[in-house]
C-alpha cells in the first residue's frame, strides 16, 4: 500500500509551536486514516523542540531551499538561531518517510518546516510569500511530492497515478 506523510498537526496532535493542533476532518484524509496509509509526524518535534515554543520564521521569507543550501537561517521571533532543529527535524522526516517508501505528503500550508506553498515572511507580522518550509524542500529534493490541506483533491489525483 501506497504510505502518506502527513503533518501530526493535521491529525489533531498538538504539536504546534502555540501547544494546539490544526486538526482536519477533511474526508480524504478520514478515508486514508481508515485505510492506515497516513504516517503523522512532526518535524519540529522530532527535531529537538518542545511544545510549546516560539514561532520562528525563515529569515527574510527566502524558503526551505536556501536553509538547506546554508544560506538562509530559521529564527524565533526573539532572534534564536533555530536552524539545527529544523534540518534534524527535516532529515528525520525524509529517513521516515524513505523507510515507508512514501512518494506523496500532505503537509501543513504556512509553517515554516511544512509549508508547500507560502511561508511566512521572515517579520513576524502575519505576511505570508510564495515559498516552502524546509522539510518540504528536502522531501521534494528527494522525489517526495508535497500537497497542502487546501489541495487534497490534488493529493487523492495523484495518489491514482502512484497505485495505477
Ligand atoms: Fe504541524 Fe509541521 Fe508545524 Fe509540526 S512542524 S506543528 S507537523 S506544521
Amino acid at each position: 500500500m501506497e504510505r502518506i506523510l502527513v503533518s501530526a498537526c493535521l491529525m489533531g496532535r498538538k504539536v504546534r509551536y502555540d501547544g494546539a493542533a490544526k486538526t482536519s476532518n477533511d474526508a480524504i484524509l478520514a478515508t486514508w486514516r481508515s485505510e492506515g496509509r497516513l504516517v503523522p509526524f512532526c518535524p519540529e518535534v522530532e527535531g529537538g523542540l518542545p511544545i510549546p515554543r516560539p514561532a520562528a520564521e525563515i529569515e527574510g521569507g527566502v524558503g526551505g531551499a536556501a536553509v538547506l543550501a546554508g544560506t538562509a537561517r530559521v529564527l524565533t521571533t526573539d532572534g534564536t538561531d533555530v536552524t539545527g532543529a529544523f534540518l534534524a527535524g527535516a532529515q528525520a522526516a525524509l529517513a521516515v518517510a524513505q523507510s515507508f517508501r512514501v512518494r506523496l505528503a500532505v503537509l501543513k500550508e504556512g509553517s515554516p518546516s511544512c509549508g508547500a506553498l507560502s511561508i511566512y515572511d521572515g517579520t513576524f507580522r502575519g505576511r505570508r510569500t510564495p515559498g516552502q518550509g524546509v522539510t518540504t524542500a528536502l522531501l521534494e529534493l528527494h522525489g517526495i511530492k508535497v500537497f497542502t490541506e487546501s489541495h487534497l483533491p490534488d493529493a487523492a489525483t495523484y495518489l491514482q497515478t502512484l497505485t495505477q
